[in-house]
C-alpha cells in the first residue's frame, strides 16, 4: 500500500511511529554503548578494586596472623625457657616451652602448630607431637625465620602448607625462630568469596616455588571444568606473570586456564609474594549487556505500544474533523445536501468544516435554483423535442425524397454522361459560350469544321481574331452578337464562313441564349452544320436548272408563236376541233413559259445574280396593274376585288420588276384559289419604318398541318393540288427569297381575319349533293423597308410571268 494512499489518521499515526522507533533506536543504540562501557568499566573498576581488596585482605589476614605468632613468641616466659633450654638444655624448660605454646595455640584455631626451633634449627617444641627434634635447618622458613618475620609456602603431605616463622629475641639476642603453619581455611576463604565476582569471577593466588614455577596455593574454583589443569601457556598464564612480577594492572581480553575470554585485574601481595588476580568471564559482562538490552527492548516494545495507542488516539483526534469532513462530502457528493459537518473544533479544520457547510448551503440554495430551471428547461425541451422529434420525421422524409433524387441524379448523370458523350462525337460543330461569348466548351466536331482545336478556342472569345469568329464576316457577325445578347433571341442562319486555312465554308447555324429566371443570359449554345457540300451540289443542281430553261425559252418561244399565228388564222382558217387542239398547245405552252421562268427566276435568286435596279415605285398602281392582268379571270370567276391603298404612301426606291412579280405571284394566288364569288382584298399600309403589303381572300386557305411547308420549293399544299393543277410550288419560294433579300419580311395567316368573321364566305359546290361548304381564307402580309432597295449589279433580272 502506497504512503499516498492512506488516510490522515494512519499517516499521523504511522509517521509518530516511525519518528518514536528512530528516537527509540537511537536512544537504544546510545544507551547500549553507554551502558556497555559504563558495564565494561564498572567491571573493570570492580575487578580492580577485587583484586585489591583481596590482596589487602590477604595482606591483613597473613599480617595478623604475623602478630598472633609474634603474641605467642613474645610470651617473656617462653623466650626465658627457650632461653634457658639453649643454655641449659634442660627438659623442664622443654615441657614449659610445650605447655606455654599448646596453651598459645588452643584460641587460635588457624594455627594447624607451633614449633620453636633452636639457633641449630631443630626443632625443640611442637604442638603437634612427632615433630619435636626434626632439623630444619636448611629450610628456607628457618633461614628466614632467624631474620625477620616471613611467610613460606612448602610442599606436605601432597598440597601446600603456609608456614610464618620469625625470630626470638630475648635482650636483642635471636634466642630462635617462632614457626606456625597456618591452615589454608583462612586463605582459601578469602580467595573462594565470591563477592563482586557475578557467576564466572574468580581469584586466583599463586607464587613461585624454589624452581621458579607458578604455583597455585589454594584450589580454583572452575578447577573441574578446565583443562588441562595447569596449563602453561604463555597467553593464558600472562595476567598472573605480570602479578608475580608485581604489577597492579587490568586485561582486557585475555585467556584463562579454561581457555575462556575473561576481563582480568592483577595484584601482588609483597609480604607473601603472591600474584592475585581477579577475573570474570567475558561473557558473564556480554550477557550483562544483553539483558541490559533487553530490557531496552523490552522497555521500546512496551513503549511502542503505549506510544502507538496514544498516537492511535492522538490521531484520531487530530483526524477526526478532516473524517467528519470526508463523511460530510461524501454524503454531499451523495446527494444530502440538507447535510452538515458540523464541527466544533476550533482549528483550522473546525474552521474548513464550517465554511464547507456554509458553502454547502449556498450550492444547496443555487441547487435549489438550478433545479427549478432544469425542470422548466426540461418541460422547454420534452416540447422541443417533440418540434425535433416532428422535424425528424420531416427530415426523413426529405432524405426518402432526396434519395430518390438522388437516384434520379444518378441516372441523370448517367445520361448525361451519354448525352456528353453524344454531343462530343456528335458530327455538327457544338459550342458552349459564357454570357461574353468566352468558349467553355468546344466539341470535336470545332476542330473538324473550323481547323480550330480546342486547346486553342477554350477561353477565347468566340469572335476574337483568333478564332473562326474572326474570320467571318463583320458585318454579320455584329448583327448576330446583337440579336442573341441584346435581343436575347435565337440566331438561326446560314452563314459562309472560312476555316482556319482561310478556306471558306458555308454552315447552318444556330445560336441560342440561355437565359436565368431574371431573363438575364447564362450561356450560349451554338451548333453549326457544315454544309458547304450541300450548297455546292445545290448550286450545281440551280445551274443545271438554270441553263435547262434557258435552252428551253428558244423553243417554248417558238411554239407560242405559232400557236398565236395558227390561232390567228395565219395558216388558214381552223375548224372547231382544230382550234381546240390548238387552244390546249398554247395554254400548256404558257404553263411551261411560266414554269421556265419561275424556274429562272428562283435559280437567279439563289445563284446570286439576279440585279436590282431601284427606281421610285408607285406600289399602289403596281397593285392594280397586276389587278388589270387577272382581269379576266376575276370577271370568270366573279371575284370581288377590294382594293385600300394608304393616301400617305410615297413612292418607294425599289426595283419595279421584283415588286410586279411578288404583286403577280400573291395576287395570282389569291384568285386561283378562291372560289367563284369570293373576295380578294389588296391592302397598302404605311407602317413605319416599312410598308405593310396585305393580300386577303376568303379561299380555300392553307391546311394547318401544312403551313410550316408553304414557303418551301415546290412545295404545293394538298387542298389545292386537287382543284388545280397548274401550279408549280416556287411562287412563294421565290417571293420570300426576294422580300428577305430586300430586307424585308413575309407571313400569312390562315383562317383569314381580314373580312371578320360575318363575312365568311361560302362556297356553293359544282355538285349541288355536297352542298354549301365554309373556306377559311388567307391572307398574306409583307413588310418591305419605306427606305427601298439597296441597288444591285446582276447579270439578270427577273423573268415576267405571262398567263
Ligand atoms: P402555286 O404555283 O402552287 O400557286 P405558290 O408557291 O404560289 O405555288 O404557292 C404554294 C402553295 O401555297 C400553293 O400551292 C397553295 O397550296 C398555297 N397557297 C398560296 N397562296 C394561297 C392562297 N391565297 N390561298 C390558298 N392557298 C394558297
Amino acid at each position: 500500500m502506497k504512503f499516498a494512499n492512506l488516510s490522515i489518521r494512519n499517516k499521523i499515526a504511522l509517521v509518530s511511529i516511525i519518528q518514536f522507533t528512530v528516537v527509540i533506536i537511537l536512544v537504544g543504540l546510545i544507551l547500549n554503548l553507554f551502558v556497555s562501557k559504563l558495564t565494561v568499566r564498572e567491571v573493570r573498576n570492580n575487578l580492580l578494586a577485587t583484586a585489591q581488596s583481596r590482596s589487602s585482605h590477604i595482606e591483613t589476614y597473613l599480617k595478623d596472623n604475623i602478630q598472633l605468632l609474634q603474641l605467642v613468641t613474645s610470651r617473656t616466659a617462653l623466650r626465658k625457657a627457650l632461653a634457658s633450654y639453649n643454655e641449659t638444655g634442660s627438659e623442664a624448660d622443654l615441657a614449659t616451652l610445650t605447655n606455654i605454646i599448646k596453651d598459645a595455640i588452643t584460641p587460635i584455631a588457624q594455627f594447624e602448630r607451633i614449633c620453636i626451633l633452636g639457633l641449630s634449627g631443630k626443632v625443640v617444641a611442637s604442638t603437634s607431637e612427632g615433630y619435636c627434634g626434626k632439623d630444619a635447618s636448611s629450610a628456607n622458613f628457618f633461614i628466614g625465620g632467624l631474620k625477620s618475620e616471613g611467610i613460606y609456602f612448602l610442599e606436605e603431605e601432597g598440597g601446600y602448607k603456609l608456614y610464618i616463622s620469625g625470630p626470638m629475641i630475648l635482650d636483642d639476642k635471636v634466642i630462635g625462630v617462632g614457626m606456625t603453619v597456618l591452615r589454608l581455611d583462612g586463605l582459601e576463604d578469602i580467595v573462594s568469596n565470591r563477592t563482586g565476582l557475578g557467576e564466572t569471577g574468580e581469584v586466583l593466588v599463586a607464587f613461585h616455588n624454589a624452581a621458579g614455577e607458578r604455583e597455585y596455593p589454594v584450589r580454583r574454583l572452575f578447577e573441574e571444568a578446565a583443562a588441562p589443569l595447569n596449563v602453561q601457556n604463555e597467553e593464558i598464564a600472562y595476567p598472573m606473570k605480570q602479578a608475580l612480577a608485581g604489577k597492579a594492572d587490568y586485561f582486557e581480553n585475555a585467556l584463562d586456564y579454561r581457555n575462556q575470554k575473561v576481563e582480568a585485574a592483577s595484584s601482588f601481595i609483597e609480604i607473601a609474594n603472591l600474584g592475585l588476580v581477579a577475573k570474570i568471564d567475558r561473557s558473564e559482562i556480554l550477557e550483562i549487556n544483553r539483558q541490559i538490552l533487553m530490557l531496552i527492548l523490552v522497555i521500546f516494545i512496551i513503549f511502542f505500544f503505549v506510544y502507538y495507542f496514544i498516537s492511535k488516539k492522538v490521531s484520531y483526534f487530530i483526524s477526526k474533523p478532516i473524517a467528519d469532513l470526508h463523511r460530510g462530502i461524501e454524503q454531499i457528493g451523495g446527494g444530502n445536501l440538507d447535510y452538515k459537518v458540523g464541527t466544533q473544533a476550533q482549528d483550522e479544520i473546525g474552521q474548513l468544516s464550517r465554511s464547507f457547510d456554509s458553502m454547502v448551503e449556498s450550492i444547496a440554495e443555487s441547487r435549489a435554483e438550478v433545479d427549478k430551471r432544469v425542470e422548466e428547461q426540461t418541460k422547454e425541451l420534452s416540447s422541443k423535442t417533440k418540434v425535433l422529434e416532428n422535424q425528424k420525421s420531416a427530415i426523413l422524409n426529405i432524405l426518402e425524397d432526396v434519395e430518390e433524387e438522388k437516384e434520379k441524379s444518378q441516372q441523370l448523370a448517367s445520361d448525361l454522361e451519354k448525352f456528353k458523350l453524344a454531343v462530343e462525337n456528335a458530327s455538327d460543330h457544338i459550342v458552349i459560350t459564357d454570357a461574353e461569348g468566352i468558349i467553355l466548351y468546344a466539341n470535336k466536331g470545332v476542330e473538324r469544321i473550323t481547323g480550330f482545336s480546342s486547346e486553342e478556342v477554350l477561353g477565347h472569345k468566340a469572335g476574337s481574331k483568333e478564332n473562326w469568329g474572326g474570320l467571318m464576316d463583320e458585318k454579320v457577325y455584329q448583327d448576330l452578337w446583337q440579336k442573341i445578347k441584346k435581343e436575347k433571341k435565337a440566331f438561326v442562319g446560314e452563314l459562309k464562313n472560312h476555316r482556319k486555312n482561310g478556306e471558306e465554308y458555308d454552315v447552318k447555324v444556330g445560336i441560342s441564349p440561355i437565359l436565368d429566371e431574371k431573363g438575364e443570359v447564362v450561356f450560349f449554345v451554338g451548333i453549326e452544320l457544315d454544309v458547304t457540300k450541300e450548297r455546292q451540289v445545290d448550286k450545281a443542281k440551280t445551274e443545271f436548272v438554270s441553263l435547262a430553261s434557258h435552252q428551253l425559252r428558244t423553243p417554248l418561244s417558238a411554239i407560242n408563236w405559232y400557236a398565236e399565228m395558227l390561232l390567228a388564222g395565219d395558216a388558214g382558217k381552223l375548224s372547231k376541233k382544230q382550234k381546240d387542239f390548238v387552244d390546249e398547245i398554247y395554254n400548256g405552252n404558257q404553263r411551261m413559259v411560266s414554269l421556265v421562268n419561275a424556274l429562272l427566276n428562283v435559280s437567279r435568286i439563289e445563284l446570286g445574280t439576279l440585279a436590282i435596279d431601284p427606281k421610285p415605285t408607285d406600289f399602289s398602281a403596281m397593285a392594280e396593274s397586276v389587278l388589270g392582268e387577272l382581269k379576266k379571270i376575276i370577271t370568270e370567276k366573279e371575284l370581288v376585288i377590294e382594293s385600300k391603298y394608304d393616301n400617305s404612301l410615297p413612292q418607294i426606291d425599289a426595283d419595279p420588276n421584283i415588286i410586279r412579280i411578288i404583286f403577280q405571284n400573291l395576287l395570282t394566288n389569291s384568285v386561283k384559289y378562291t372560289p367563284e364569288k369570293g373576295k380578294v382584298m389588296v391592302v397598302l399600309e404605311k407602317k413605319e419604318p416599312n410598308i405593310l403589303i396585305k393580300i386577303a381572300d376568303t379561299g380555300y386557305g392553307i391546311p394547318s398541318d401544312q403551313k410550316e411547308r408553304i414557303f418551301e420549293k415546290m412545295f404545293r399544299a394538298d387542298n389545292v393540288k386537287e382543284r388545280d393543277a397548274g401550279g408549280t410550288g416556287l411562287g412563294l419560294y421565290l417571293v420570300k427569297a426576294i422580300v428577305e433579300d430586300a430586307g424585308g419580311k413575309i407571313w400569312f395567316e390562315s383562317p383569314s381575319l381580314a373580312f371578320g368573321k360575318a363575312s365568311a364566305f361560302i362556297e356553293i359546290s359544282a355538285d349541288k349533293s355536297a352542298g354549301k361548304k365554309e373556306t377559311p381564307g388567307t391572307t398574306f402580309f409583307i413588310t418591305l423597308p419605306l427606305s427601298g432597295m439597296q441597288k444591285k449589279e446582276g447579270s439578270k433580272t427577273l423573268s415576267e410571268e405571262k398567263l
